[in-house]
């Protein structure tokens, strides 16, 4: 299998073993959401947090901390470093309110050209690789021109890199939307995931997006404030028996202080110690829950 770049080089894909496709580790909303909840940056909290995921078995992390949101590349490799959990860093922006002012200015080639290079020299001032394009955001009502344009220099940063997109797409089928501007900007839906499929319940949202052949994520896992867990898990049973299950990704999304083991939170660990005996449970098989956690994750962030 392909290689994928982790903040500490590349590693074969198939040697990523149970990924959290998903997640953010250090990451600051303040500037927007004026509160504490989205800010995490305690080095030393995370690493702790971070080696509970290992010791509940997991091995990768892919950390979706975009522009707009502080993303931190060397702070992850130290934290890769000192846990032994393999980060694959995502470069790209979030959404309309949390764009840098000089994005509205940027045309799609100017856009793209920044992208690749986070791909293939590094993110600035480092030689720590992109190997992830996400999460790109956009509203959930209606896209923006910038957002626009992100999605469409994401696609072609695709063509020229082969490396997997992932969106923020929340509550509405603005999911549908992200994919029409991906899919016309000739990205590779192979590759490409609509993000928080989770937070829109109905199934039939998730269903468009797949007979369409593009991704999608269940990753608002432990998310109860968006539907309970157990639902999530009848959810995926019932898309893998309708044959979806090979294009189906799950994580937890963590991105706040609460959810910290350290502030009586889940962990980076609920998925693999609460979630997956839920979809046991909801009658999916140990093999089915390897595709969803190891192989789908895997084929998926090899790219093309
Ligand atoms: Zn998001």
């Amino acid at each position: 299998m392909r290689n994928v770049q982790t903040v500490t080089g590349p590693v074969p894909a198939d040697q990523l073993g149970v990924i959290l496709p998903h997640e953010h580790l250090i990451v600051d909303t303040y500037d927007v959401r004026r509160n504490s909840e989205g800010v995490l940056l305690e080095r030393a909290m995370m690493v702790d947090e971070v080696a509970l995921f290992k010791k509940a078995g997991g091995e990768t992390i892919v950390e979706q901390t975009v522009y707009g949101l502080h993303p931190d590349p060397e702070g992850l490799r130290d934290i890769s470093e000192k846990t032994g959990v393999k980060i694959i860093a995502g470069t790209g922006f979030y959404w309309d309110m949390y764009h840098p002012s000089w994005l509205h200015e940027m045309s799609v080639a100017d856009i793209t050209k920044r992208l690749v290079a986070h791909i293939t020299v590094g993110f600035p001032g480092t030689d720590i690789r992109a190997g992830f394009m996400g999460e790109l955001g956009t509203h959930h009502r209606r896209i923006t021109p910038t957002e626009t344009r992100v999605l469409q220099a994401a696609a072609k940063a695709q063509i020229e890199t082969g490396t997997p997109i992932g969106t923020h797409a929340l509550f509405t089928e603005i999911g549908v939307d992200q994919l029409n501007i991906l899919e016309a900007a000739g990205a590779d839906l192979d590759i490409t995931v609509i993000g928080h499929c989770d937070t829109n319940r109905d199934l039939n949202y998730s269903r468009k997006l797949l007979n369409r052949g593009v991704w999608i994520a269940y990753d608002a896992v432990g998310q109860l404030d968006k539907q309970t867990d157990e639902l999530r898990a009848q959810s995926i049973t019932t898309l893998v028996r309708e044959g979806h299950g090979t294009k189906i990704l799950i994580s937890t999304d963590i991105a706040g202080r609460s959810r910290m083991v350290a502030h009586g939170g889940q962990g980076y660990g609920y998925l693999l110690i609460k979630f997956l005996p839920m979809l046991k449970s909801a009658g999916l098989t140990e093999a089915e829950i390897k595709m969803l956690t190891q192989e789908n994750p895997q084929r998926f962030l090899a790219g093309k």
